[in-house]
């Protein structure tokens, strides 16, 4: 096989495993932050009802101040009646002290109703923030194995770069830069073998030419559809591709056929 080839489907390995190690970081970290996102919604529901809680501890006060008023009018009253001195001003203070009355049981009432739903929400914030706390003791668990995992990752990383490095230094800069024009928008499909007739990027057939061509494995080739390197790899080549994609077709078929048949006999019985 052609060096240069040689290198180029060597390095494309490399690259390849470089790109799989940033999917394995972050798998190594999915369940950290699953939890890192868990923490951030509990909170925000907790600051929420610490938001509502302010809310009605303002309503709380404004119904404190009006019952002490409603109270001091109560005594006021109770000082007037000495002053009453006809029926008509006694029915008249009879009827504000009555209304005065009303106003205080009503605005006990609501202070009552106020405090039942403080006290509602700042248990939900306490369960929520038990909830957080479970959720840091799972995150401290889970942290060392992690870290584990990582520098396990990262070492391996480590040695695949200065593999590349090493390789890379051997190779000749223009196929290097060719490489990587191509690795720009193909990635990790850069250099690939050719299955049956087909390029491997693509899918796309290959004429006789070319295929004999990628074959001999004397030149780097690219695939005339898409642009990409393309190489021979034995066991995915077999001679007649065409004739094998028939065949699998009509085996189908045959399959279907046998399927309708077996389900019709199943019907029957
Ligand atoms: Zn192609």
């Amino acid at each position: 096989m052609n060096k240069y080839l040689k290198q180029l489907i060597d390095i494309s390995k490399i690259d390849k495993e470089i790109d799989s190690f940033e999917i394995r970081i972050a798998e190594a970290k999915a369940d950290i932050n699953r939890i890192l996102k868990k923490k951030e919604s509990l909170q925000n529901e907790i600051s929420n009802f610490q938001d509502e809680v302010k809310e009605v501890s303002l309503k709380l006060g404004k119904n404190d101040a009006h019952l002490a008023e409603l109270n001091k009018k109560l005594e006021d009253i109770a000082k007037k009646w000495k002053m009453v001195k006809t029926e008509k001003e006694n029915k008249a203070l009879s009827l504000e002290d009555e209304i005065t009355k009303e106003q205080v049981t009503f605005a006990n009432e609501e202070i009552e109703r106020l405090g039942k739903n403080k006290a509602a929400k700042e248990e939900e914030i306490s369960k929520l923030e038990n909830q957080i706390q479970q959720l840091n003791a799972e995150e401290q668990k889970l942290e060392q194995a992690v870290k584990e995992k990582l520098d396990s990752i990262h070492q391996q990383r480590d040695e695949v770069f200065q593999e590349k490095h090493k390789l890379v230094a051997d190779m000749d800069q223009k196929i290097i830069s060719f490489y990587e024009k191509i690795r720009k928008w193909a990635k990790n499909t850069s250099v690939v073998p050719i299955y049956k007739q087909a390029c491997g990027g693509c899918f796309i057939r290959l004429n006789d030419k070319i295929f004999a061509d990628v074959i001999k494995s004397e030149n780097i080739i690219t695939c005339p559809h898409c642009g990409r390197i393309i190489y021979f790899k034995p066991e995915l080549s077999s001679p007649e591709p065409a004739e094998d994609k028939t065949s699998k077709v009509r085996t189908k078929k045959a399959k279907v056929v046998e399927d309708a048949e077996n389900l019709s006999l199943e019907e029957a019985e």
